[in-house]
């Protein structure tokens, strides 16, 4: 859509994750608030092969459903996330059953989603302009000049050299993520010592179940509530120096990504501690008390996760916690 005034109360810069979501939240909360969002990307955005950025916690998760209000489109078309899961090193790592795990054997109390980031962001867009937001696509920001209260914004559509026009606002929000467009301007940049680098990428057609690797192992299979639940965790292998991430898209998907560090994790100590905590949390609660549930529904999923929380606070993990 096009600007349908050169006035708002709100310009927000980039038309993501951030921008679309603070969009939402303000016409909400305060329906009399006229909003401009700039977005580069002209059209909706691919699934799967997207951005990163899909693994929700609970407060983002709880965010996202209740304050932007898009529970229905994220449990009918997104997936519920079956927490963290980690898997330390064991030998050559060849065998999944070997390896230390951490993670939840069923769903947890508290939803939290995997999000298909197209998918997602599609879905925002849609409902901004449902709301009566101004959200242009295919708007580049070129130049923002703070003034007083009316800031002035410049997009241009139609690639380099295309069409210029200005708007004000009284509030400029950067939302527009790595270009950085408030803080080059202002100079707020600050050097990280932290050296840190990921590569990834998506596997399409089907999800990967990494359950299926130790499918051979009954009493590994049995540390869950029911088989099938370990896919939707986001799950960690973890070695010396990196980690691989496993996400599970509802786009038939599965994220793939190798963070690394120079300061690399070291086995040991780490490893100890969670070996407990994992070995507690898988004997905590036998298999019969807990109830049987799935990512297909908020209902069943919060059923199974109160057994979840028995399992977490017996004694015997207390004991063993506090024993480390
Ligand atoms: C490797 C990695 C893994 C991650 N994993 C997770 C995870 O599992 N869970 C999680 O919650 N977070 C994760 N994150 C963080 C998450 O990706 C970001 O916090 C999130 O994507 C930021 O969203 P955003 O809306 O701020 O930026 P973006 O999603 O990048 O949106 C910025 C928007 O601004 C637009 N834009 C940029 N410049 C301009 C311009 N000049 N004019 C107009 N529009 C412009 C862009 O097109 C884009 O649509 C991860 C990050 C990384 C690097």
């Amino acid at each position: 859509m096009e600007a349908t005034s050169n006035r708002y109360d709100v310009a927000i810069l980039g038309g993501g994750l951030a921008g679309l979501t603070l969009a939402l939240q303000l016409k909400r909360q305060r329906p009399e608030t006229s909003i401009f969002v700039a977005e580069k990307r002209p059209g909706p955005a691919p699934e799967a092969a997207f951005k990163v950025g899909e693994s929700t916690v609970e407060i983002s998760a709880d965010y996202f459903a209740r304050v932007c209000d898009m529970k229905d489109h994220i449990e009918q078309d997104e997936l519920f996330k079956a927490g963290l899961r980690f898997f330390f090193p064991a030998g050559d790592n060849s065998d999944i059953t070997q390896r230390v795990e951490w993670g939840d054997s069923a769903f947890a109390p508290v939803p939290t989603y995997q999000l298909d980031r197209g998918r997602f962001e599609n879905e925002l867009a849609r409902r901004n302009v449902e709301a009566g937001i101004d959200l242009v696509q295919g708007a580049f920001v070129d130049e923002v000049e703070l003034d007083g209260d009316q800031h002035s914004v410049t997009i241009v559509q139609g690639g380099p050299g295309g069409d210029r026009s200005t708007i004000t606002a009284r509030w400029v929000v950067d939302a527009a993520g790595r270009s950085f467009i408030l803080r080059n301007k202002l100079g707020l940049a600050k050097d990280v010592e932290h050296d840190i680098n990921s590569a990834w990428w998506r596997v399409g057609n089907g999800l990967v179940d990494h359950e299926e690797w130790g499918a051979h192992d009954e009493t590994w299979m049995a540390r869950m509530e029911r088989p099938g639940i370990r896919r939707y965790s986001t799950t960690h292998l973890v070695g010396e120096g990196y980690w691989v991430w496993l996400i599970p898209l509802a786009s038939n998907s599965h994220s793939i990504g190798i963070p690394n560090s120079q300061r690399p994790w070291k086995s040991g100590r780490t490893t100890s501690r969670t070996s407990s905590r994992s070995r507690s949390s898988h004997t905590g609660a036998s298999a019969s008390s807990r109830r049987s549930a799935g990512p297909w529904s908020g209902k069943q999923a919060c059923s199974s996760t109160r057994s979840t929380r028995r399992a977490r606070t017996t004694s015997r993990w207390r004991t063993r916690t506090s024993a480390i």
